[in-house]
């Protein structure tokens, strides 16, 4: 069992972790969710990844969530005769459709959707926004540009456009692919990349339905324009500072962080925080200062979990990571500051049992001492509801459906469990919710338990009950 702690650690996984052994130690470090990034490898090395994932499960005894990562439409430069240009200051190139290699004068970008849509003024930043161009004219089939300052371009570096939403779905063929894999194997979320409206969402969830939850990446200046109808189509958000921080001034990325996570906090949507958070890990063992502050800070802020990337997917000290990051986020939970901070925010409250329940709960748990609550859930959208509450102690979830647990154990504060039986009676409730806490770890000697649920039983949205038991 590792310490109570609530806010939830993602890592993502890749050559350096998926080992069965290594997934065992970075759950016992202190992971809850791994990412499966389908930017990367074969499906059948994910099938292998995912079974490592389920047989760990097993063998803990603990749920651990999967998250399928698709790679979505990452726009590429075609390729160079000679594999590169060097380009001075002030030069001008074009960009067209053509896919014979590139010169000095000309490249292409295979892409219709961005040479139709850029015009004179736009800015194009290729390689991670390492090369930046201002579009000087365009024409049918063509752009031409102009580099800001000296560099290289080379064969098919990344292309991104951020003053304009491009007509681009947020699903490629290969997505559409990798996520009926993905469903198949039972992934537990699906984050959608480079999502820029609404509608992606929608048309990403035609295809999952109740198969899994849906996470948007924010990760462009189009989606933070419409941030609101994009929470609002999600189940959790992900602010992806890589390519934010590549679409954006880098000055804007905190800002834009802080004001995800208050519109995530504020509608109840889970919200995670990526990229570089232990960047230096990926060769040393041990953070900066400024990374593990960036860690608390997401911690101070109340997020649902923190993700690692290359830290443990291809770096030197995968487990070290997610340790390190288990550390800061324990040392910050027991500071009394993090619950002023994070109760700075709070979740909206809706005009519904549930809703009602959980406020109930949150106010229970600051007036009496109180090992965890029970909340009985089938969709777990019981235990969301009141863990967005954020009360003071853990919440244990017990659902019949073997597929919550999973989905759960990305959410702050959550210990999900299955429960196999419907409970017929009071005594029964009672004796399931302290059982459950008592194989938790979580029963403190005098304090209480609460728990809630809807009765009867076995209609969702219906909470109607809290009710305070003291263990004997
Ligand atoms: C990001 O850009 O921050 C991100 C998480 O996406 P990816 O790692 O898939 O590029």
């Amino acid at each position: 069992m590792t310490p109570t702690k609530f806010t939830k650690i993602l890592s993502t996984l890749g050559p350096a972790s998926a080992k069965p052994a290594t997934i065992r130690a970075l759950v016992e470090a202190g992971a809850d969710v791994f990412r499966l990034n389908f930017s990367h490898g074969s499906h059948e090395q994910h099938r292998e990844v995912h079974a490592m994932i389920r047989a760990v499960e097993a063998e803990l005894g603990r749920p651990i969530g999967i998250l399928m990562d698709l790679q979505g439409p990452k726009l590429r430069l075609g390729t160079f005769a000679e594999g590169k240009v060097s380009l001075p200051a002030g030069h001008r190139i074009r960009f067209d459709l053509d896919r014979t290699p590139g010169d000095a004068t000309r490249v292409a970008i295979p892409h219709p959707e961005i040479i139709g849509a850029v015009s004179a003024g736009h800015e194009l930043l290729i390689d991670d926004g390492k090369m930046r161009l201002t579009v000087v004219a365009s024409g049918e089939g063509w752009v031409e540009a102009q580099t800001q300052t000296a560099g290289v371009l080379s064969d098919r570096k990344g292309v991104n456009v951020p003053s304009v939403t491009l007509p681009l779905s947020a699903m490629t063929d290969k997505d559409h692919a990798d996520l009926l894999f993905g469903l198949g194997l039972g992934v537990d979320w699906v984050a959608l990349s480079f999502v820029q409206r609404p509608e992606d969402l929608i048309e990403a969830r035609a295809i999952i339905g109740e198969r899994a939850l849906l996470m948007a990446k924010v990760e462009k200046p189009a989606a933070l324009a419409c941030l609101e109808g994009i929470i609002a189509e999600s189940d959790g958000i992900m602010v992806a500072r890589g390519d934010l921080g590549v679409e954006l001034p880098a000055e804007e990325v905190p800002v834009q962080q802080k004001r995800i996570v208050a519109a995530c906090r504020e509608a109840g949507k889970p919200v995670v925080i990526a990229t570089q958070m232990l960047e230096s890990m990926i060769t040393a063992p041990s953070p900066t200062r400024a990374e593990v502050s960036d860690v608390a800070t997401a911690v101070f802020d109340g997020v649902d979990a923190v993700m690692l990337s290359a830290e443990s997917a291809s770096g030197a000290y995968p487990v070290e990571a997610v340790s390190m990051m288990a550390r800061i986020i324990a040392r910050t939970e027991a500071d009394p500051l993090q619950r002023k901070l994070m109760e700075a925010i709070s979740s909206r409250v809706a005009a519904t049992g549930t809703d009602a329940v959980g406020t109930a709960i949150r106010a229970v748990s600051a007036a009496l001492p109180v090992s965890a609550t029970v909340a009985f859930t089938a969709s777990g959208s019981t235990t969301l509801r009141i863990a967005n509450q954020r009360p003071r102690s853990p919440v244990v979830s017990l659902s019949p459906r073997a597929e919550v647990a999973g989905r759960l154990a990305l959410v702050w504060g959550v210990r999900s469990r299955r429960c196999d039986t419907e409970c017929a009676s009071d005594a029964e409730m009672v004796a399931e919710a302290t059982a459950a806490c008592q194989a938790e770890g979580l029963i403190k000697p005098g304090a209480a338990v609460l728990l809630t649920a809807g009765v009867p039983f076995g209609t969702p949205g219906s909470t109607n009950l809290m009710r305070v038991v003291w263990p004997d």
